[in-house]
């Protein structure tokens, strides 16, 4: 390839001069940068950039991608910077270059990491713009046809990589040859004998199947001219990934793979499509459960098309792939379909379905502060393991493996998520965690009354619904923040005699600012998850009364021994545990908001709560975060016999299950001669507690145990 040659490609499908202008420019600008370099193989370092724009322009891509294909290496490998790049070609193909320079090694520990952190980088690049990802695979695709001049270990690393995230990933944007060609490049090198046997046999496939297929092309061609219907008959091979793919998943040997070979029909419309479909029933007998509609049903990646196997007329079986010129052209170019010539990264909505599931992932991912977990989840998304299940008026839907109830409501529309409180399954209900099949019947049963469970993101599988439920729990927890602020601020300001008024004034405003919060909302929030107690607000409103200089440090951090119990899921509050119940691990608790103090949480059963609630205190459902090495103090009342050394024996048994007593009364009564015990104990959980409980019931002396 030659910079003449490329022009050339170009120049086919656009002519616009100044724009080639800028593709002149990009070539010598990066041969200069490049000149003292070679790649592998000895020659200049300029053939692989040119041959990434070549990719690029057989691809019909802008000339800024192109342009940017040639430069895409100049940063990582050169003196130059990124600003050199902006001044003279502009901020969009500096932007593109930039996104695909790799940050440096030095700032992870391990390969892998920086692997998944430079990939993230990409991924949301190209959520902005979708060019990003396309030069990407076309430098991918080139080093990859090269890779023969690489040492073992990096062709083994490269093409283990491009198997398993940049083929996948072409594949979910619809891609068709780029998928194939990836895939196969991968495989010859990761399993280079399976590789050539396959390559053996399908030749010889081909030799033994041609004249026998050119039969079956010259009587459809025929029949088609007969019946009026427009349509190209051609003969296709499955790729050689696709083919080992299928042997392993189906367990079965190349003998037994008969779409190897196989036929397609491209046609006008969508009803000459089930037309041609007809006339191949009726000419030969198709087999059962072999048909499959993606014309109804398009694929996830937008493929579409008619598949159908046949007996064939010596017996033998062909499978027919039937397709319009346009459904054709999305299967095998996918998102570059609906690239060419546009402005500015700017994609349309037919694009943008390709890539939603990537700007839900790019919405969570500041939610997974490590990249290797946000690679994970890309490829969670882009391997494509699908089951279909009926909707009740028998549509079809395709969903991710493992999917649940849950995630087919959101699949259908956030607001039945968010109002899902059930589903039948085939007519029976089931929970919202089971895994739905192959064919199976859902109906989705909603409530007008319900929202989300935070639950529910223990068992979804799909990202989309993920996303959903922690935006609607986000937006869910402020909300009863901000009332519960608004409670507490206004009891305090009653306390002190003062006007309701304040609260919508500017003073109130002043004084979330001397804190450090920027609107009432804001100060509202710190106010009811406990970070600032409204004492500290309402003294700032106080116009005699100076600002006590301690208090102007204004956000409590939460102590150590306080992480453990969330409201509702934010962990991020100021409690402590009722000293009448000493509630601990395991318990079910109830909270209720103490004025300046937080929250205190008692267990569910303890006696007080009838009368705390009887003096309006404001009651908040909390539940135990998983706690790890934390203790909770616990109180237990024993009552033994008036024995010498019963307490000694008593204490020396909780020590010797690694117990710490942190506090203890004794005291016996002369009327009944029993003793009475209460230690205040340190333990883990419910189950550490029923443990020693039981071990002291059965201690000698011991006449009862409470807690
Ligand atoms: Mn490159």
């Amino acid at each position: 390839m030659t910079l003449n040659g490329l022009l050339q490609k170009v120049r086919s499908y656009n002519q616009d001069g100044e724009l080639l202008e800028i593709l002149k420019k990009a070539y010598h600008f990066s041969s200069e940068a490049h000149c003292s370099q070679k790649r592998s193989e000895g020659s200049p370092y300029i053939k692989h950039p040119l041959a990434v724009a070549s990719i690029l322009a057989d691809m019909k891509m802008d000339p800024a991608s192109i342009a940017a294909g040639l430069l895409h290496d100049t940063i990582e490998d050169t003196g130059t910077t990124i600003e050199d790049i902006k001044g003279i070609f502009g901020k969009e193909i500096a932007f593109i270059v930039k996104s695909l320079t790799k940050l440096s090694q030095v700032e992870f520990k391990t390969k892998k990491e920086a692997q998944a952190e430079n990939f993230r980088k990409m991924l949301l690049a190209m959520s902005q713009d979708v060019r990003v990802i396309l030069i990407k695979f076309a430098d991918r695709l080139h080093n990859m046809r090269t890779l023969q001049h690489l040492p073992e270990n990096k062709q083994q690393r490269i093409a283990a990589e491009t198997l398993e995230i940049y083929a996948p990933l072409a594949n979910r944007l619809g891609i068709g040859w780029l998928r194939s060609e990836l895939e196969d490049l991968s495989f010859k090198y990761l399993m280079p004998d399976l590789y050539e046997e396959l390559v053996r046999k399908v030749a010889k496939r081909k030799e033994e199947q041609e004249g026998y297929l050119r039969e079956v092309i010259d009587l459809i061609n025929k029949k088609l001219k007969d019946e009026g219907l427009p349509g190209k008959v051609s003969g296709r091979i499955k790729h050689y990934y696709g083919i080992y793919q299928k042997m392993q998943q189906q367990r079965i040997t190349f003998d037994q793979v008969h779409d190897v070979l196989g036929l397609r029909i491209l046609t006008d419309t969508n009803a000459n499509c089930y037309a041609i479909l007809g006339l191949i029933h009726s000419l030969w007998t198709p087999i059962p459960g072999r048909f499959k509609d993606y014309i109804g049903v398009p694929k996830s990646n937008m493929y579409q098309s008619l598949h159908t196997t046949v007996i064939g007329p010596k017996g033998e079986r062909v499978e027919f792939q039937i397709r319009t010129e346009e459904m054709h052209k999305i299967a095998e170019q996918g998102i570059a379909s609906h690239w060419k010539y546009k402005e500015k990264g700017v994609i349309d909505e037919k694009s943008n379905k390709y890539i939603s599931w990537l700007r839900d992932l790019v919405q969570v991912q500041k939610e997974m502060p490590d990249a290797v977990d946000f690679l994970e989840a890309v490829k969670g998304e882009v391997i494509p393991e699908v089951i279909y299940v009926f909707t009740p008026k028998g549509e079809i839907k395709e969903m991710p493996n493992g999917s649940t109830p849950v995630d087919f409501a959101y699949s259908v529309h956030t607001q039945v998520g968010h109002k899902c409180v059930g589903a039948k399954i085939n007519g029976k209900i089931v929970p919202l965690r089971y895994k739905m099949k192959n064919g199976d019947t859902i109906e989705i049963i909603t409530s007008q009354t319900h929202g989300p469970s935070r639950d529910w993101l223990k068992f979804v599988a799909t990202q989309r619904a993920k996303t959903r439920i922690k935006q609607w729990i986000k937006s869910e927890e402020r909300s009863q923040s901000v009332e519960l602020g608004i409670r507490l601020l206004e009891t305090e300001l009653r306390k002190h005699n003062m006007s309701n008024a304040l609260m919508k004034s500017d003073e109130i405003l002043k004084a979330a600012k001397s804190l450090g919060l920027n609107s009432l909302e804001d100060l509202f929030v710190s106010v009811g998850f406990g970070k600032v107690s409204p004492h500290q607000v309402v003294n700032r409103l106080m116009p005699d009364k100076p600002v006590e200089e301690a208090e102007t440090v204004k956000i409590r951090k939460p102590v150590q021994e306080q992480k453990g119990v969330s409201i509702k899921g934010i962990d991020d509050i100021l409690y402590h545990t009722a000293k009448c119940c000493y509630p601990i691990p395991g318990d079910s608790l109830v909270g209720f908001v103490t004025i300046g103090k937080g929250v205190t949480i008692h267990r569910k059963d303890c006696p007080n709560l009838e009368r705390l609630v009887v003096q309006d205190a404001r009651l908040v459902d909390v539940e135990w975060q998983s706690t790890g090495d934390a203790t909770a103090l616990a109180r237990l009342y024993v009552e033994t016999i008036d024995q010498p050394g019963i307490l000694a024996n008593l204490s020396s048994l909780i020590s010797s299950i690694n117990i710490n007593i942190s506090h203890l009364e004794a005291n016996t009564s002369t009327q009944d001669r029993k003793g009475h015990i209460t230690f205040i104990v340190e333990v883990k959980d419910i189950s550490q507690f029923r443990t020693l409980i039981q071990k002291i019931s059965q201690m000698e002396g011991v006449i009862r145990v409470k807690r």
